[in-house]
């Protein structure tokens, strides 16, 4: 498409635009959520041509044994994706989102009855994916 900022006939960049993380852990586990904006921009100047909100949300289930006291989500990490574009697939652009999770298991008592010192960090990775036809974006 022609970018009406520096006239040229141009490629399109996709890249993450502004991202909205909105989580929170209890009892029972975690309710992830975020909206990201993908944006395409002009690959000459920069200039963001068209855009789209993806909106995803996820739940986890606190597994067996763990403290809900411990549940912490840790890392929040937004790329873009793009795939097709080909003769026979379309072309697909969307975000992955990826939440970290770590957590302890409840402390198990020892033989004195104390409970244990260090219980080990689990560790777990949330992916949420979305994607839209690139006909899709809209112009800004
Ligand atoms: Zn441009």
């Amino acid at each position: 498409m022609r970018c009406p900022n520096c006239a040229k006939f141009t490629g399109l960049e996709t890249e993450i635009g502004e991202t909205n993380w909105d989580n929170s852990a209890d009892d029972a586990g975690a309710r992830l959520a975020c909206a990201v904006t993908v944006n395409r921009n002009c690959a000459d100047c920069g200039t963001t041509l068209k855009s789209a909100e993806f909106e995803m949300e996820e739940e986890w289930e606190l597994p067996e044994g763990a403290d809900p006291e411990t549940v912490g989500l840790v890392e929040f990490d937004a790329e873009a994706t793009e795939s097709g574009g080909g003769r026979y697939a379309k072309n697909m652009i969307g975000c992955i989102a990826k939440v970290v999770i770590r957590w302890k298991n409840k402390a198990k008592p020892g033989k004195d009855g104390e409970p244990t010192k260090e219980e080990k960090i689990n560790e777990d990775t949330i992916t949420l994916h979305d994607e839209l036809q690139a006909s899709g974006f809209e112009e800004c």
